[in-house]
């Protein structure tokens, strides 16, 4: 059992998530069983309460954990299988030694950061090595070096590599080194204060992943070598990527990260093969088609708060061999401009998930422009909600209908909270939570879609499509094509008489993988194509 760790240091926002992704794409492909994990320095038990503003995309597992978004970055580069178990914050180290504490558990003794807390850090690790049963575990550390509430990780890993052995752990730091114009040179010393604090902790980084949007010559190289006490292999280039993050597994394979990490770790592993994730990032750089695609959300302005869907996009649109370029309206703003000046001109448009009442007439607005304009429509969970909304507004005559999320007294609550919600009080990892199985009926543009029955897929939501409303609304030209396995809940709907117009309460984007895209991101892109080459010829 091997143990890669990974700290950030000098700023956020490097890619730390992608480069333990990258790097467990190249180990994984190596031919060894690995796992991710993320240790969260914050207080929150779980990232579910946080505005995305915050904290980015919630990511939301099979078993219905809500985690930080790297864990995409994990399923998305790797094969691995995560549970909540992969994603540990602060928040719920406390939880567990307070309880412990309470349960007497610590017979009498002064509970302490050292050594109950990073004991406690240790469990959490070891756990994933051993449930996983993989090979080599990859924990990336949240934050920056130098944050006081990662000091206890830090002391917890540091305690860790020296139980298992310098053959078993590995520190990987992931530092800026930044290019200053005026100067025009690159800068170590950002690098090496953050390499001198970790020393002071105790820990060593075996390697250097440097982030730079400039190419480290071998002076710097060299310098950094020296002043950070790591070998000259040991100092890694990672550029800006220039097209996609999927480039990263390559960059670092084209540094040897990967074959300095088998040495360090005293494994003799082949070559990773990348032919076909080379395949894929040739087909985001060279596509043949393009497409504009309008995604309407409130958190438009923030760059991960709709990571997955992205994502998601570019995994279809790769299929398709066909680039998708994102327009990101704020919903907001559609309230105040109208529909037509912010989507015309867009070959799809998508709604993705959301709470609160905020933009939600602007997210209306959108599934109407949509549906009156034959313009190809996906909305993701509060995308689906929207769209029967306006549907039984402006199809069926229902002018006052509404969700009872942000209309409790309305009088035609089309979209109503779900039974199991009504007892519950607490906020925390308590909404329809997780994987389950969408029974999908036949002669349905989904069903077309899966080319299947049936399909697993991710929930994260309250409130549901009220049934009391489903044969009104199917009268009118809505029609049910998934449902839940006892055709209780409603899990999608679509619109007869629209090439393609398609909700769905749960959250495809989770589950789309570079090579295998999400079948309902692909059928939403060929139609959007469709669309496409109709009003351009
Ligand atoms: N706010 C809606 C609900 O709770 C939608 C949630 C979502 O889009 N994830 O049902």
């Amino acid at each position: 059992m091997k143990y890669i760790f990974v700290t950030g240091g000098v700023i956020s926002s490097l890619g730390k998530g992608i480069t333990a992704a990258a790097l467990g794409t190249l180990l994984e492909r190596r031919g060894v069983k690995i796992s991710l994990q993320k240790l969260d320095p914050y207080l929150n038990v779980d990232p579910g309460t946080m505005n995305p503003y915050q904290h980015g995309e919630v990511y939301v597992l099979e078993d219905g954990a809500e985690t930080d978004l790297d864990l995409g970055h994990y399923e998305r580069f790797t094969n691995v299988k995560l549970s909540k178990l992969n994603n540990t914050t602060t928040g719920q180290i406390y939880e567990t030694v307070i309880q412990q504490e309470r349960q007497g558990k610590y017979l009498g003794k002064t509970v302490q950061v050292i050594p109950h807390v990073t004991n406690e850090i240790k469990n959490r690790i070891m756990r994933v090595a051993e449930s996983s049963g993989c090979d080599i575990l990859i924990t990336e550390i949240g934050g920056t070096t130098g944050d006081i509430e990662g000091l206890p990780f830090l002391e917890a890993i540091r305690q860790m590599a020296l139980e298992v052995g310098s053959d078993h752990a590995l520190f990987v730091h992931v530092t800026y080194v930044p290019y200053i114009k005026a100067a025009g040179e690159l800068k170590t010393k950002p690098t090496q204060q953050s390499v001198a604090k970790l020393r002071e902790i105790g820990i060593q980084p075996h390697v250097l992943v440097c982030r730079s949007d400039h190419p480290l010559t071998e002076e710097v190289r060299a310098k950094l070598s020296l002043y950070c006490n790591v070998s000259i292999e040991g100092v890694i280039e990672e550029l800006d990527v220039q097209h996609t993050i999927y480039e990263v597994p390559l960059m670092l394979q084209k540094e040897k990260l990967d074959a300095l990490v088998c040495k360090y770790l005293k494994l003799d592993l082949p070559e990773a093969d990348l032919t076909d994730w080379k395949a894929f990032v040739e087909k985001i750089m060279h596509p043949s088609h393009k497409l504009s695609i309008a995604v309407v959300g409130k958190y438009i302005g923030h760059q991960d708060a709709y990571k997955s869907i992205y994502e998601a996009l570019t995994h279809a649109g790769a299929f398709l061999s066909c680039g998708v370029e994102v327009k990101k309206v704020d919903a907001e703003e559609i309230e105040e401009k109208g529909a037509e000046t912010l989507l015309q001109g867009s070959d799809g448009i998508l709604v993705p998930g959301g709470f609160g009442s905020r933009g939600i007439e602007g997210k209306i607005e959108a599934a109407k422009y949509a549906r009156l304009h034959l313009i190809p429509y996906l909305g993701l969970c509060l995308g689906m909600q929207t769209a029967i909304i306006e549907f039984s507004r402006n199809v069926v005559g229902l002018t006052d209908a509404h969700s009872s999320e942000f209309e409790s007294m309305t009088s035609n609550p089309v979209i109503c909270l779900l039974e199991e919600q009504k007892k519950l009080s607490s906020l925390g990892g308590s909404m329809r939570l997780g994987s389950s199985l969408c029974k999908l009926l036949p002669n349905t543009k989904a069903y077309e879609a899966y080319g299947r029955d049936t399909s697993r897929e991710r929930h994260r939501h309250r409130y549901e499509f009220n049934v009391a409303y489903k044969s009104l609304l199917e009268k009118f030209g809505l029609k049910i094509s998934g449902t839940t396995e006892n055709g209780e809940l409603v899990e999608l709907i679509e619109l007869e008489n629209h090439p393609w117009f398609v909700g769905c309460q749960f959250h495809p984007e989770f589950q789309s993988r570079p090579n295998s895209p999400h079948p309902l991101f692909v059928a939403f892109l060929k139609a959007s194509l469709e669309y496409r080459k109709k009003t351009h010829s």
